[in-house]
This record gives structure tokens, sequence and C-alpha cells, in this order.
């Protein structure tokens, strides 16, 4: 019988994000201060033996779900074969992967052929100086890159835009004529204040009911839900096969049904984006535990799961960026 993991809130818990590195080649102003330091020494980062322990763990604990993220996930060398193990975990349902894309052309086929089944792909315009200003990197690798991910067949293919005031907020329409050309599905997402970079970025917060009643102005938004997807609230574009989604941390928070922890590279188990609660599982795995006292720390740990993230009731908590949690 498949078990099941639940939090003292009665949130079933099935869905691991495995940052595989922390960093990254681009450098997203709201993720990442110039000045940014803080990594974690490749010494202590997990190795894949010890990747795929952790994550056989999760499994049988009733855990279907792991995406692989960063940092920039494709920097992680091998990264095909850390997905070939995982993926080859039984009743592990659905391996995705988030990246910026940037790198996948060369490798796109082998990342399919490995197991990797969807794309979260960030793009936050298709206006190269206006990329360049976000991400000090060229948007033409991005935009090649995801042609040769939809060419393999990676099905679907999201596109995450943070959208920000003064920055990308008049662009929707036109990214999502592009999603829409390309059968890509969109989701915005609200700016989160994590982090140095984060906190500077509140200035250009948006809160995305106002640019959802934009939208519905030109189309008919009619609600659906969709498989794995997420804290995304989706919508369909009436007489079209176009999707969209809404991620919003901020104005109107899913805190109450997130099935979500996160692990970072170096093997802290984060249980809330928003809030510092960690458990340190790389220590407990060099200790030499066994695997049920592993599954045993894990249940510990969800045991531990904060109610709520507190992003906009207390904005100036300034908790890991992105880049160090696993985005
Ligand atoms: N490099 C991969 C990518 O580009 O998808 C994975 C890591 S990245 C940190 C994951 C996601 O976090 C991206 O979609 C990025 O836009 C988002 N992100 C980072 N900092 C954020 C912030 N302060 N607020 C909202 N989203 C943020």
């Amino acid at each position: 019988m498949k078990k099941i993991l639940h939090d003292r809130f009665g949130r079933k818990i099935e869905y691991l994000r495995l940052s595989v590195t922390d960093r990254c080649d681009m450098k997203c102003d709201y993720c990442r201060i110039d000045s940014f330091k803080d990594y974690s020494e490749k010494e202590s980062w997990l190795n894949f033996d010890e990747i795929e322990r952790i994550v056989r763990a999760f499994v049988e604990l009733g855990v279907g779900h792991v995406r692989l993220t960063g940092g920039e996930p494709l920097l992680r060398k091998n990264i095909d074969h850390l997905a070939q193990r995982l993926s080859s975990i039984d009743q592990l349902t659905d391996l995705s992967l988030s990246t910026n894309c940037s790198r996948i052309e060369s490798m796109a086929d082998r990342l399919y052929r490995s197991g990797v089944q969807r794309l979260n792909v960030s793009l936050d315009t298709l206006n190269p100086d206006t990329f360049y200003q976000i991400t000090k990197s060229d948007l033409s690798s991005v935009l090649t890159g995801l042609q040769a991910a939809k060419k393999v067949g990676f099905d679907p293919i999201r596109i995450n835009t943070v959208v920000m005031r003064g920055v990308n907020d008049t662009e929707i329409e036109q990214i999502l004529d592009y999603c829409s050309e390309n059968s890509f599905t969109l989701r915005l997402i609200e700016t989160m204040p994590m982090g140095q970079a984060g906190q500077d970025s509140t200035r250009r917060y948006i809160d995305l009911q106002e640019i959802k009643k934009s939208l519905q102005k030109k189309y008919n938004l009619i609600p659906i839900v969709l498989p794995g997807g997420g804290p995304a609230r989706y919508y369909h574009i009436a007489d079209s096969d176009i999707k969209i989604g809404f991620i919003t941390p901020l104005s109107q928070h899913f805190c109450d049904t997130c099935n979500r922890i996160r692990l970072t590279v170096d093997g802290i188990l984060h249980t809330c984006l928003g809030q510092e609660h960690e458990y340190p599982l790389r220590d407990i795995i060099r200790h030499g535990v066994s695997d049920k006292e592993l599954k045993q720390h894990i249940m510990q740990a969800i045991a531990l799961k904060p109610e709520k993230h507190e992003f906009k009731e207390n904005p100036t908590i300034s908790v890991r960026s992105m880049t160090r949690t696993g985005g």
C-alpha cells in the first residue's frame, strides 16, 4: 500500500524540490545581489549516492514527485546520470526540472532520455535588453534552448515569469502570445522578499490580481485545474489552447495546501520557503544512520513544518536567497 506523509496540519507532503547546485550562470537581480557570497563549499555537496539514498527514503515515505533545481541544475556535472538514477526508483512517478534553459541545447536529448518528463523554464522578458538588465545574460541561448527542448519532446514546458513593475509588466500579452505559438504554458509569479535581492525587489512588486484584471478585459479567463499544477491558479483562455497560471505567494498565499519540502545541495532540509526552519540531513547520513533511522529523521523534520510563510505580514524578515534554498 502506498504510504502517505502528513505534517501536523494534515497536509500531504508529496513533492521534493532537490537542489543540485547553488551556483547559477545568470544573475537575476531579484534572486542574488552582485556581492552575493553565501555559497556552500563544494566538499559539503551531497554526492549522487547520497542524493539517491535520501530520495529513496522520501519516496518510501510517500513522496512521488521530485524536481531537480538550483541554482542552475544543468551546471551540475553529469546531471543526466543523476536523473537516470532517480527516474528508475519505483514509485517515483514524476521527475521534473527547473532550468533557465541557457545550456540545455547540447544535452536536451540525453536529459529527455534520462527520464525527466517536464520542464519549468524561467523567462521574464522577450526583450534582449531587458533580459540583460535582469539577468546579466544573453536571451538568445535561452530561446534556442527552449526550441531544442520542445523538439526532443519535453511536455509540458512551463514558462515562469516573475512580474515586476516598470520592468516587464507591460510585456505580459507578448509573452503570452509567444507561449501560445509554442504550446508552452505561462505562469506569472509575484516577487518574494527572499534574501537581500528579493528584499530590494519589493519596490517592483505587483499584486498579480491587478494583472489578471487587466488580462480579463481582453480575454475570457476560465478557471481550470491542471494535474501537477502546484501552487498556480490556472485559467484557460476561451476559444484557444492557451493556459495561464498565477502564482501569488503574497496576494493569495497557498500555504494551507503546501505539499512540498526543499533539500539544498549540501543536504539541508527546508520545510518552508519563507521560514528559517532547517534539518541537517547530510550530517545525519554521514554519521552512519540506517535507512530506518533516516526515515525517522525525515518524519521528525516534517513534523516541524511551519504553518505558513510571512512574506506579506512580515516582509522584512529576509530569509535565504532562492539560489541558496533551491528555487
Ligand atoms: N535556475 C533555475 C531556473 O531558472 O528556473 C532554477 C532555480 S531559480 C532560483 C527558480 C525560480 O525562482 C525562477 O523561476 C526564479 O525566477 C524564481 N525566483 C528567484 N528569486 C525569486 C524571488 N525573489 N521572487 C520570486 N521568484 C524568484
